[in-house]
């Protein structure tokens, strides 16, 4: 474990401060004269996780695994055809209200232009969420300037600006400020910095750790890049297919991985160093059609030990080595050594 994630994690509380229980989404594909539904897309299928509170929980997995339509799920901007959403011990729907949970779960998107209203400027963007919450507008304004600081952006040179003024890094910076604004103690970051370049790229991250320590937050980071992912957070989960297949502690997941999907998505994840890049391309082939997801375990397809079980019975995910890490796969380490 590196010093800081040691550091980060001792700071963490044991209680979830999020529960995700149970979570479903499939979208209805509709076809004939009438629109009728004849099939769906199997988005998230029947997932649960908990958030611990002041930890980064780190969601990896390829195009269409379901990661960002989880995300969506949680603070309802897409509504779940079954599942539960609790925060802080409360279930959206009886005893915590939409409201009560979009302020305290805010979302940063990875596209910062689309994000912002183009005929709002810096400081009215910001300021927008807690006036919507009752804050009196003077002091809106003023905390739009406090944040614009924190965000690294001086708020005589930018508050007056509009989006298409600043750069898409500035743009980013704002949209942390403006998720900042209604003072949540959750953040997910989908896809957050993927369209940065590596220099910025850099430089909101290290904001981002500068913040969550500033103002004990919480995250949840979605990324397809598993090198940023390892660098931000606490514990990780692997999807595919709508569906986990593999939880645990970062230092676990990336030194003791369990399931041979999670295996392949780090073979081929590009060496930091580049005398040691590696061109080998591990996964083979595309996901297989999510309408029609595969029997038994999903990644049978794609896998290079399955077993025939693999294609009638669903591997559940069950304990690995180390406290924390689940893997749903039918054979165990040793027995994935072997092949
Ligand atoms: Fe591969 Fe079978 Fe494990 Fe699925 S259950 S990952 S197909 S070995």
């Amino acid at each position: 474990m590196s010093e800081d994630t040691s550091t980060r994690r001792t700071h963490m509380a044991d209680a979830p401060l999020l529960e995700v229980r149970e979570i479903t989404k499939f979208f209805p594909i509709k076809s004939g004269l009438f629109g009728r539904a004849t099939n769906s897309v199997r988005a998230v299928d029947g997932i649960s996780f908990n958030v611990l509170r002041r930890e980064t929980l780190g969601i990896v997995g390829e195009s269409g695994c379901g990661k960002s339509t989880t995300a969506r799920l949680i603070v309802d901007l897409i509504s779940p055809d079954k599942g539960d959403i609790l925060f802080d011990a409360r279930r959206l729907g009886t005893d915590l209200t939409l409201n009560e949970l979009r302020r305290n779960v805010q979302m940063v998107f990875q596209d910062s232009y689309a994000s912002l209203n183009p005929r709002l400027t810096i400081e009215d963007t910001i300021a927008f969420g807690p006036i919507i919450h009752g804050v009196p507008r003077e002091y809106a304004r003023r905390l739009a300037w406090e944040l614009l600081s924190k965000v690294g952006l001086d708020p005589k040179r930018f508050a007056g600006r509009y989006p298409h003024e600043i750069s898409g890094g500035q743009r980013q910076r704002v949209n942390i400020a403006r998720a900042l604004a209604v003072k949540p103690q959750i953040i997910i970051l989908d896809e957050s910095v993927s369209a940065l370049d590596k220099s910025v790229e850099a430089q909101v991250l290290n904001l981002l750790l500068d913040l969550k320590k500033e103002l004990d937050l919480t995250y949840i980071f979605i990324s397809h890049d598993l090198n940023v992912v390892k660098f931000m957070a606490d514990r990780v989960i692997v999807m595919y297919l709508g569906e986990i297949v593999e939880v645990g502690p970062v230092e676990s997941i990336y030194a003791e991985t369990a399931h041979p999907y999670s295996r392949s998505l780090l073979a081929s994840m590009p060496s930091m160093d580049p005398d040691h890049r590696s061109e080998h391309v591990a996964l083979a082939g595309d996901p297989p059609n999510p309408i029609i997801p595969p029997s038994g375990c999903r990644f049978h397809p794609r896998c290079p030990i399955a077993i025939p079980k693999c294609k009638t019975e669903k591997p559940l995910l069950h304990i690995q080595k180390t406290r924390g890490h689940l893997a749903a796969c039918h054979l165990t380490a040793q027995q994935q050594e072997t092949f």
